[in-house]
């Protein structure tokens, strides 16, 4: 479950900022706006929508290319079996209290929050808790002052039918996870039934949030990046922990939590391992992933944390779970992906109410002997005794471990087959030795799962700066959702036939280019800024003599001159980040 961000800045700040420059240069926008809107759904632009694949393209080079992770996808609609046996349609609830006055309905935990008592504290009260607490701080409806009902439950998942019949109850899916637990045998199999193997699946996720008022980081519909990685729980070292084994995660303890404390502890992922804070080296691993994913968006290391859930905070599937946070400038800390450790539980679950066996078989090293006790009926003393009924005894102990009928036998004398008693002389139970190949078990996963849409925002969050009172969006140079910008000096003179030409060969390199003529080169420069374009290159009259651009680099203001012939090489290396801006040529210009 995620943590949820706390209001407590004035309206105008970056969230405000960075929610009105979105709007206006098309990184995003509230859905439905002509209809007067429909919370927690939100549109992204063309600038928004590269940026969010390159946010995603991101954490595909480092989990799927990286790690060699499978990915997958499947549909948002799920029957409902699947998430009754997942223990969705139980589990899948919120605290909600409905305004007697005007209806609208509200969060009872994150109304509680706003009265001091921490998301941990809430979490664990009951219904009755959370209506002593709201009468005793007598919290009333902030939008009209109208008093609460009771608290309920409420169940956050989408429901629908399936088909015209309204008996085939289907859920929208709130995770992404559960598509992968029931095609776990096809995945295993494309896998060449070998552990460890891990398969992720980026796609939308639904949940019906009770109260979305925080902008992209809580949508009713949004994009889940869960990844689950199986392993055998008898084996469950990482071959990879030796590349993060010295990489920090500063993590809020439980213990500390308890305390009522905000202080992190900063453990190397060997001391975290070693000091059992962490007890999957997988799951240790993933999180170390998780950091350097949220550097690369840009977030520093500093503004990063991780939380260890309490008991009662964990989701119902999970042993062990962390939640990487990031700090933001409205929320406060802010929750960009959950780590569990889901055990068994999801595979075992599936399996119970599927009937479909989800074990894998695993050969020993060396085939094992093992001595079994195995009980025969003598039908010829039983027949004389049970007459009709004697094959009816008999298939009853076949049912029953030999071992238990011995244990019985032993102590009573007999034992109870039904309703019929049965004495020593009428089995033979006898020793035998058998050898064992091998064995089959259901794997074990951990699983980093990521809010696309929250990556999205600290990454425009920490891109987004002031200078000289005008605002650059500072992106890393593999996230910008433009590369380049191509500017011919003037419309005119044959300097907008050769800018296209630049951008022609730029675009058939493979950069993301765009191309802008309206305007002084100033404005073009500062509205280049404002969408987080990476490098401006402007065509004047020179270039028309002598082949040469100048290139403008949107963080340091900075121009150098270059030769178009040379810019295919220059910016692939540099994009690429093996060259610097300043290694292009000649400053021009500070
Ligand atoms: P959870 O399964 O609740 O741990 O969610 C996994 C991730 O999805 C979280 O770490 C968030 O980044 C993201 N997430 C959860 N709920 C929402 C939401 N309502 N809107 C946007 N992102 C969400």
């Amino acid at each position: 479950m995620s943590t949820e961000p706390k209001c407590s800045k004035p309206a105008c700040d970056k969230f405000t900022a960075i929610n009105e420059l979105a709007k206006r240069r098309g990184f995003f926008w509230p859905s439905f706006e002509i209809y007067g809107g429909s919370g927690g759904f939100v549109t992204y632009g063309p600038l928004g929508t590269r940026l969010k694949q390159n946010v995603e393209a991101k954490l595909r080079e480092l989990f799927v290319k990286k790690i060699g992770i499978y990915e997958m996808e499947s549909s948002v609609i799920a029957p409902g079996k699947v998430f009754e046996a997942s223990g969705h349609v139980d589990h899948f609830k919120e605290p909600m209290v409905e305004c007697q006055n005007c209806h609208t309905r509200f969060r009872a935990d994150h109304l509680l929050e706003e009265k001091g008592i921490s998301s941990a504290e809430a979490e664990k009260m009951t219904l009755e808790e959370i209506a002593q607490e709201i009468e005793r701080h007598g919290i009333v409806c902030p939008d009209c002052g109208g008093k609460f009902g009771e608290p309920q439950r409420y169940l956050t998942m989408f429901q629908t039918t399936i088909g015209p019949y309204s008996g085939a109850v289907g859920y929208g899916r709130p995770e992404a996870a559960q598509n992968i637990f029931v095609e776990f045998n096809r995945l295993y199999t494309a896998a060449r039934e070998r552990l460890p193997f891990g398969c992720i699946q980026i796609g939308h996720a639904l949940r019906n949030e009770i109260s979305p008022r925080q902008g992209l980081i809580r949508l009713r519909e949004f994009t889940i990046a869960d990844l689950e990685f199986f392993f055998d729980p008898e084996d469950p070292c990482c071959n990879m922990i030796k590349e993060v084994e010295n990489e920090v995660l500063p993590i809020l303890l439980c213990d500390t939590r308890l305390k009522e404390c905000e202080d992190t502890t900063d453990l190397t992922v060997r001391q975290a391992l070693d000091q059992k804070v962490i007890r999957s080296e997988w799951q240790a691993f993933f999180m170390a992933m998780a950091k350097r994913l949220l550097t690369e968006l840009g977030v520093p290391a500093s503004k990063q944390r991780f939380i260890e859930k309490l008991t009662w905070e964990k989701a119902h599937y999970s042993t062990q779970s962390f939640d990487q946070e990031v700090l933001v400038d409205r929320w406060g800390w802010v929750e960009v992906s959950g780590h569990a450790y889901r055990t068994d539980y999801d595979l075992g679950c599936h399996m119970k109410a599927s009937g479909v066996d989800m074990t894998v078989y695993k050969e020993y090293a060396n085939p094992v002997e093992k001595e079994e006790l195995t009980l025969k009926p003598i039908m010829a003393k039983l027949g004389p005794v049970y007459k009709g009924d004697a094959g009816k005894v008999a298939a009853i102990l076949a049912n029953v471990p030999a071992q238990e009928v011995a244990d019985v036998m032993q102590k009573d004398g007999s034992y109870m087959a039904g309703n019929y008693q049965v004495f020593p002389e009428q089995v033979d139970i006898s020793r035998r030795k058998t050898i064992v190949r091998g064995t089959r078990f259901i794997p074990h996963v951990v699983e980093p799962s990521f809010g696309s849409d929250r990556l999205f925002y600290v990454t425009l969050e920490y891109a987004y700066g002031v200078k000289d009172d005008r605002v650059v969006l500072s992106f890393p140079r593999s996230i910008a959702p433009i590369q380049v910008g191509v500017y011919p000096l003037m419309g005119k003179d044959g300097l907008d036939i050769k800018a296209k030409e630049v951008q022609n060969l730029l675009a058939c390199e493979g950069f993301m280019v765009d191309y802008d003529e309206t305007g002084s080169i100033g404005r073009r420069y500062a509205r280049a800024d404002e969408a987080g374009v990476q490098l401006g290159i402007t065509i004047d009259y020179d270039t028309l003599n002598d082949g040469t651009v100048t290139i403008r680099d949107r963080d340091s203001w900075q121009q150098i001159r270059t030769a178009i012939k040379d810019l295919p090489v220059q910016l692939h290396k540099y994009f690429e980040g093996k060259l610097n801006f300043e290694h292009f040529g000649d400053i021009i210009k500070a």
